[in-house]
């Protein structure tokens, strides 16, 4: 069996209808970058830098240690892009060198996590703004943020973004100017008014684990809830082709980042909604591309819309079902 995936590893991505999908890879160190592209990602789609942050031992990692492992998996993926999300700390993440500040509050995964920690310490915020920049000037860098809410959140940050760029204009560094920055949809309250980051941004990404956990009210990390943590509730699944519609519309490049697109058994409904880019662990990939190769999009599209119209279990099943095996 795993022979047979293997064989697919340069098959390129397409559809029974001729439909190409991107499939990327999630890395968590700049070292995965290269496991990445022997598995035949075509970039990376999500690289956690918080991964260099919480490895850190002494405090923070400063601006040089952290260009040189951008530049690293930017380097690895030889002109592929190479997404790079900004840190997600806090909740299920904390910082090794400040836990204690993470573990009194109240309630760690609605606090002061990812982008709130960033705007919440600008100088820090700014440094690795400055990595990445510098680290773009070595290939295709994209610069993700995760966990975006507010209006007020996407300007403080496109603010930021512009002065870390004039700071390397003074000094004469070089960096891709045209360098695209995108937010993680995981947040409903950001699906439903997806036209404030439409307007906004140049690309978005779902994160269907926080999206999931923060539409159910079901804290991911915690086993009591685990049985109702559920990716095919439909408000989950509302939320979800929401998003790939309305950022397909405006002609926005939508993707899937979390584990939901990298599991084999929702590769038809996601294709069915619309998504034409999923980022994965690298591990995930082959299993996926034997997914899409013996899909047909335009059927899908169809089969998709019962699942979506599904409000009782079994009426959902029906459909899913039907999706699966039509
Ligand atoms: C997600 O929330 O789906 C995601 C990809 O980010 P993380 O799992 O790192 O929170
Ligand atoms: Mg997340």
């Amino acid at each position: 069996h795993k022979k047979r995936l293997q064989r697919l590893l340069r098959t390129p991505t397409v559809t029974l209808d001729g439909v190409q999908v991107g499939l990327l890879a999630n890395i968590e160190l700049a070292e995965d970058a290269a496991s990445a592209l022997a598995a035949g990602a075509v970039g990376v789609g999500l690289f956690r830098s918080e991964f260099l942050f919480m490895n850190s031992r002494e405090g923070l990692p400063d601006e040089n240690t952290q260009f040189e492992a951008y530049r690293t998996a930017v380097e690895s993926m030889k002109g592929l892009p190479v997404t790079i999300r900004t840190v997600d700390i806090g909740a299920d993440k904390p910082l090794d060198s400040r836990v204690a500040e993470f573990e009194t509050a109240p309630n760690p995964a609605l606090g002061l996590r990812a982008i709130r920690w960033s705007l919440s310490e600008p100088s820090m915020f700014l440094t690795q703004l400055r990595a990445l920049l510098r680290a773009s000037a070595y290939g295709q860098v994209k610069i993700l943020v995760p966990m975006m809410a507010h209006a007020r959140e996407i300007d403080q940050t496109l603010e930021l973004l512009e002065q870390a760029k004039r700071q390397l204009d003074d000094a004469g560094v070089p960096y891709d100017p045209t360098i695209k920055i995108g937010a993680m949809i995981e947040i409903p309250a950001a699906v439903l008014m997806l036209p404030m980051f439409l307007r906004r941004l140049d690309f978005l990404s779902i994160g269907t684990n926080d999206l999931i956990q923060y539409t159910l009210a079901i804290d991911r990390a915690d086993n009591a809830v685990a049985h109702l943590y559920d990716p095919l509730h439909p408000a989950v699944l509302q939320l979800i082709a929401r998003t790939i519609h309305e950022s397909r519309e405006a002609g926005v490049p939508i993707s899937v980042c979390g584990e939901m697109a990298g599991d084999p058994a929702m590769t038809r409904l996601l294709l069915g909604m619309g998504l034409r880019e999923f980022s994965m662990h690298p591990s995930q990939l082959l299993q996926v591309k034997q997914e899409i190769l013996r899909s047909d999009c335009g059927r899908l599209e169809q089969l998709v819309r019962p699942v979506l119209d599904a409000y009782e279990p079994d009426a959902l099943e029906a459909a899913l079902e039907r999706l699966q095996h039509d």
